[in-house]
């Protein structure tokens, strides 16, 4: 099935389609952008009365939207793997690290946006220094296929519990998922008005249009191409941007790591979810002297491991017809670059599905190494040492997470990774704990979602200077200023700041 063979019947009309077959399973009116402008002004009505609503009452609303879900996963997860193409099992793991992230943001959202009071230093003594948390008003989260639940959770549930109504404009390729997860909140809070959390259909230019409809903040995840797009078009009205962006994370696997362990995890981190996973393992790079060894057992752990939609299947089929190419331009780069298919190759992909490929020995510049593949392949180069393979996984454009396997070393690694985040031991477990935050930096984003760091994004510090009292003669910040004050100020400021070294 090629993309334009998925193409809206009409242009009003988006149709969803089941990647497996390439059946249609649902259509839904495209939103056009005066109907988008209406969305964010139901919304913005509705933002008064949320930000207005102790934290408690949104944190209840929030727990109920959990329980709702939790209370139909069976059916969610149908809809996604239908949808998405994932297996059920995959849906019901992605569905649990949302609630996971839901019930966090709900039972935290309180303690990380209360208001703190400052010391307001010597020549301001007589001030009280608070800084209160005030939500932005209006949210528009844009969200990809990939993980069409998981991914969007880390805005929504964090915008919400700040104080935030959301505009959500789900993918394309998945607006059926979308829009069941938004209806949930409505349905689990019947007595709420309309507006807190809604949603936008279309394709790129429906996501256009709720970057310009007078939204607080874009919260997107995608690709790096849209999230360019996404930041110019905010520049015109200085709207603050939340970039989850792509990757091309890798693995350090060091010469004193458990090799069977980082081999089993790595087969997995790579090719789960068909490889379609932002921060999935797509590198990596192994000391020499168990690099034969490392090879030996991720064949070992790959072996028999298949795409396909029946229920014996590792992982289904891409979702996104266009990434096939991709997937198989990439292999064909590989192979040309002086790579070597140690598992699969070009005839793994049989579209829609694509089995495992593993490329070792890629030459550093190609674009098998250095641009995102999201596809279920691996490249793996071994290293002369740590210092080598530290200095080629920070080696492309990309920022977003990484992981390091190394029985001694582990942290020491990590902290001179150029990432985002990085898990050590294991892989992509940064993504399950609610607490950590969670983005990229260089090219695969700006700013954070999950823990204390994504619940900031959503809200605003407001500074409150408050005189407590006046002291007679120190009124430096009026025009009654004295000369007897300002040399009161300069004996402060010798005594401050003077003779410290
Ligand atoms: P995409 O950029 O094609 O689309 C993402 C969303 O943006 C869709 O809803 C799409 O309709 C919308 N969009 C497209 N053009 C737009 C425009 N001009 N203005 C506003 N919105 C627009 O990405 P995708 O193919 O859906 O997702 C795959 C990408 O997402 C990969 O690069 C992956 O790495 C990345 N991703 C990143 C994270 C992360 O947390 N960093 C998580 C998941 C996926």
């Amino acid at each position: 099935m090629s993309t334009t063979e998925q193409a809206p019947v009409t242009a009003e009309v988006l149709v969803s389609f089941d990647p497996a077959t390439g059946e249609p399973i649902g259509e839904y009116p495209i939103d056009a952008p005066e109907q988008v402008q209406r969305v964010v002004g139901t919304a913005r009505v509705a933002a008064e009365f949320w930000a207005g609503q102790p934290f408690s009452a949104r944190r209840t609303a929030l727990l109920r939207w959990a329980s709702y879900l939790t209370g139909h996963a069976e059916e969610f997860t149908a809809l996604i793997q239908r949808e998405n193409g994932k297996p059920v099992d995959d849906a019901f793991l992605e569905l649990t690290l949302a609630l996971g992230h839901i019930d966090w943001a709900a039972r935290h959202g309180e303690r990380a946006l209360a208001s703190r009071r400052e010391r307001p230093g010597l020549l301001m003594a007589n001030f009280a220094a608070t800084v209160e948390w005030r939500p932005l008003g209006v949210v528009g989260v844009i969200g990809p296929w990939n993980y069409p639940v998981y991914t969007p959770t880390g805005s929504i549930a964090y915008a919400l519990i700040a104080g935030n109504t959301v505009v959500f404009k789900p993918s394309e390729y998945t607006t059926g998922i979308g829009n069941y997860f938004a209806a949930a909140f409505a349905l689990a809070n019947p007595e709420l008005p309309q507006g807190i959390l809604e949603t936008v259909n279309g394709y790129g230019a429906t996501g256009a249009a709720l970057v310009t409809a007078g939204v607080d903040k874009v919260a997107f995840t995608g690709s790096t191409a849209t999230g360019k797009k996404i930041m110019a078009a905010a520049a015109d009205s200085l709207t603050p941007v939340l970039l989850e962006c792509g990757g091309k994370d890798a693995a350090i696997v060091a010469g004193d790591a458990d090799v069977a362990a980082a081999a089993r995890d790595i087969a997995w981190g790579a090719f789960a979810n068909s490889g379609q996973t932002c921060v999935g393992v797509e590198r990596v790079y192994v000391v020499k002297s168990i690099r034969d060894q490392f090879v030996s057992e991720l064949r070992k752990n790959l072996d028999g491991v298949r795409a396909g939609s029946d229920p014996g299947a590792d992982y289904g089929p891409m979702t996104m017809p266009g990434q096939l190419e991709v997937v198989r331009r990439h292999i064909e780069d590989a192979l040309r670059d002086g790579g070597t298919a140690v598992v699969g190759g070009p005839d793994s992909v049989r579209a829609p599905f694509i089995d495992p490929v593993v490329l070792l020995d890629v030459d550093e510049q190609s674009p098998a190494v250095q641009e995102e593949t999201f596809g279920p392949t691996l490249t793996v180069r071994s290293v002369a040492d740590v210092d080598e393979a530290v200095a080629l996984a920070n080696g492309t454009r990309f920022g977003l997470a990484s992981t390091v396997y190394s029985k001694r070393h582990g942290l020491e690694i990590a902290r001179r990774l150029r990432a985002g985040a990085t898990s050590i031991n294991a892989v992509l477990a940064f993504g399950a704990i609610s607490s950590l935050p969670f983005g990229g930096v260089g090219e695969s984003g700006i700013g954070r979602i999950h823990g204390q760091e994504g619940l900031r994004e959503f809200a605003r510090p407001h500074a409150l200077a408050r005189q407590r009292f006046a002291i007679p003669g120190m009124a430096l910040l009026t025009f009654e200023r004295t000369a007897a004050t300002m040399a009161i100020v300069r004996s402060a400021v010798r005594t401050l700041y003077g003779n410290k070294h």
